[in-house]
């Protein structure tokens, strides 16, 4: 039996598994119930599997007939703090949780690929490491896994790295986007504080106003983004946050914001780290004040290894045909803690159109709105790909 009919008889079961997780979403590094439900399908395998220390993570390690190399295949577990809104038979049971980024078809496409890589297990010239990972949703689970041995979990470092992600909208149902170098932005926080003297409102001249310095802050930082870096290497700053005082007639004595800052190259990632710290400190004390700038690294930007990304868009179009795989035109804003994973192996992360067929992928909600929905039928073929993948990989 091929990959793609093994895969087929899998549907079901894989679409029980996500409908379970989706059901039962949890937020974060900790989430006991996806990962009892993950071993449970694992169950009865010839894996290796090992769990997290300090995260609920499950790695397991299928080895082939032979063991010379291998390569990582990787799936996250963790849901969003939203209320979901979809009314689907399935729904969260979680107040406030939801499986909006579509984790929950990663999960149980991870667990079919094992499943079917384990019935292929003669024909694999290596061994594969199934990476389970909480908290991709800002708490950079993968670092944490990196750091418990994900990466030496077969003994050798894989040679690559795979993981999908579903879109709810913008790709059309089963389509597969890839393209070498940047595939999604890095994603940093500043934080600044800018402090002066409070006062009287009426009398602003005996006060130090942190208001009118932050507002300036703020405006500088979208003109740095055009003046200062180039528009062949985009960078992106959105202040999303921004809290001061308490009346109209009361000068506070500071005034916080936060800002994302996104970008694609090391370079610019290097250059916002400096920049935005410098602009928000000199713009303070040209008016008196002071400003404390925080930047804090958050995810890389994740890179698609060239070759890897030619040979996942390769296997894609063989196995599905040229018009369900195609070449990303621009990275995506978005961030991935995949990432930590690529700046280690070489890695391809691509994109998957799940929007349901009676959904237009132009208008339909995104990930990460409370009516996002993605169509159990990219299930078997997702699944099937990454086991493609590692078969392909470790053959030759
Ligand atoms: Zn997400
Ligand atoms: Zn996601």
């Amino acid at each position: 039996m091929t990959i793609r009919d093994l895969a087929g008889g899998l549907a079901e079961e894989m679409a029980e598994l996500r409908h379970a997780i989706h059901a039962e979403p949890e937020i974060g590094l900790d989430l006991p119930k996806t990962q009892a439900k993950i071993l449970t399908a694992l169950d009865g395998l010839p894996l290796e599997i090992s769990t997290g220390k300090r995260v609920t993570s499950v790695t397991a390690v299928l080895r082939g007939n032979q063991s010379a190399k291998a390569v990582l295949l990787r799936g996250d577990m963790d849901a969003l703090p939203i209320q979901e809104a979809t009314g689907l038979p399935y729904a969260s049971r979680h107040d406030g949780v939801m499986h909006a980024c579509g984790h929950d078809l990663h999960t149980a496409m991870l667990a079919g690929a094992a499943k079917m890589l384990a019935a292929h297990r003669d024909q694999l010239g290596g061994d594969v490491i199934f990476m389970f990972q909480p908290g991709e949703e800002g708490y950079a689970g993968a670092r944490y896994m990196i750091e418990e041995g994900v990466l030496a979990a077969a003994g050798p470092r894989p040679e690559a790295a795979y993981a999908l992600h579903v879109s709810s909208n913008n790709l059309p149902l089963g389509t597969f986007s890839v393209k070498p170098g940047p595939m999604l932005a890095a994603a940093d926080i500043l934080k600044v504080t800018v402090r002066g003297r409070g006062g009287h409102a009426s009398q602003p001249h005996r006060s130090l106003d942190p208001i009118a310095a932050a507002c300036e802050i703020v405006t500088a930082l979208q003109t740095l983004v055009t003046r200062r870096f180039d528009v062949f290497d985009p960078v992106v700053i959105t202040v999303g946050s921004f809290h001061a005082g308490t009346a109209d007639n009361i000068i506070p004595d500071e005034a916080t914001f936060l800002a994302t800052c996104r970008s694609y190259s090391a370079e610019s990632r290097d250059r916002l780290r400096t920049e935005t710290v410098r602009l928000a400190s000199e713009i303070a004390s040209g008016h008196g004040l002071t400003a404390e700038a925080d930047y804090q690294d958050e995810y890389p930007v994740t890179v698609n290894n060239p070759a890897e990304a030619a040979f996942a868009a390769q296997a894609a179009t063989e196995l599905f045909g040229q018009e369900r795989s195609q070449r990303a035109e621009h990275p995506i804003t978005g961030a991935e803690d995949f990432s930590f994973v690529a700046e280690q192996v070489p890695g391809t992360f691509l994109m998957y159109g799940a929007c349901p067929p009676d959904r237009d992928p132009a208008t339909a909600p995104s990930n990460h709105s409370a009516l996002a929905m993605f169509d159990d039928s990219v299930l078997p073929d997702g699944a099937a790909l990454l086991a493609e993948l590692a078969l392909r990989r470790l053959a030759g």
